[in-house]
């Protein structure tokens, strides 16, 4: 963001305050009484190094890593591997990372049911993990045939309500992740993810900010969690040109104007790494949580 767009959102915020109609940040942030905003740090299962769940979490708990993000293939099944292994242990299921078949824009009904029965079926195993959510692609470009706008988004939203409420009931979300447009023209801004989860007019939809995905499509970090608001609920993050870890590609692996905005907004969910990496992990995985802290502080 430049420091124009900058001010004018600042100005917004203060002019619309002193008019009485309410403040950007105050549409926007978690209640007050929510405890002040920290960077919780969260892996996939595949990040750190380790050859099962405890070795992997012996690792993660020596870096202070809080969140696991583990993927919803036959999770069901896992539920109580993950809760064994997680026992005694400060680390939380951050996450579910898709796992469901099917989709939700799919012309086929048949799909779009498959996709709602398989993603009740993980929700439902998140639920019990205590999982802020499921992470839901509405439809990927390869998948088709899709409808069309704007029958897919008013579908979506239908579908979305039922989806919604179920998760609800099982104390947890579904959390709509933007991709960039080599994955999905669909869904592509938070912002839009966001007005979804909005219009579906459940507590059981909220959305994702990927770094690695707003770097493509955004026009600021800044900008787009703020966009997410009070929807924001799970942040993914890599390093912004090959989708390594954080800090493996140099300079480009800025994150501080992102972190503002979550520190402004008061977030209080988890940042989880979504990447692989080009180096060797015992070096570059350190690496990363150090430079994340670092840009945290200066955020
Ligand atoms: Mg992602």
């Amino acid at each position: 963001m430049n420091t124009n767009r900058r001010d004018f959102i600042k100005t917004t915020a203060v002019t619309a305050g002193m008019m009485g109609i309410g403040s950007i940040a105050s549409a926007c942030a978690a209640p007050a009484a929510a405890p002040k905003p920290e960077l919780k740090l969260s892996f996939q299962e595949s990040t750190p190094p380790g050859s099962n769940l405890n070795e992997k979490f012996d690792y993660m708990e020596k870096m202070g890593i809080v969140g696991f993000e583990p993927g919803g293939n036959g999770l069901a099944g896992r539920v109580n591997d993950i809760q064994q292994a997680l026992r005694g242990r400060k680390i939380k299921v951050s996450a579910i990372c898709a796992g469901f078949s099917g989709w939700l824009i799919a012309e086929d009904e048949a799909k779009r049911r498959e996709c709602m029965e398989t993603s009740k079926e993980i929700m439902a195993a998140g639920g019990e993990l205590g999982s802020t959510g499921m992470i839901l692609v509405p439809g990927f470009n390869g998948q088709q045939p899709s409808l069309q706008m704007p029958q897919a988004r008013e579908v979506l939203i239908e579908q979305l309500k039922e989806l919604g409420d179920f998760a609800v009931k099982h104390n947890t979300t579904l959390i709509l992740e933007p991709l960039n447009r080599s994955e999905a023209w669909f869904l592509r801004l938070v912002a839009d993810a966001a007005a979804i989860a909005r219009d579906t007019e459940t507590p059981g939809i909220t959305c994702l900010g990927d770094f690695w995905h707003m770097t493509r499509e955004e026009i600021s970090d800044y900008g787009a969690f703020m966009s997410g608001g009070k929807y924001l609920r799970h942040i993914h993050i890599a390093s912004r040109e090959r989708r390594k870890m954080p800090g493996e590609d140099g300079a480009a692996d800025n994150y501080v104007d992102g972190f503002r905005a979550l520190k402004e907004l008061n977030y209080q969910y988890y940042v989880s790494f979504e990447c692989g990496t080009a180096g060797n992990r015992e070096e570059t995985v350190p690496a990363a949580v150090k430079l994340l802290r670092e840009q945290w502080k200066k955020a």
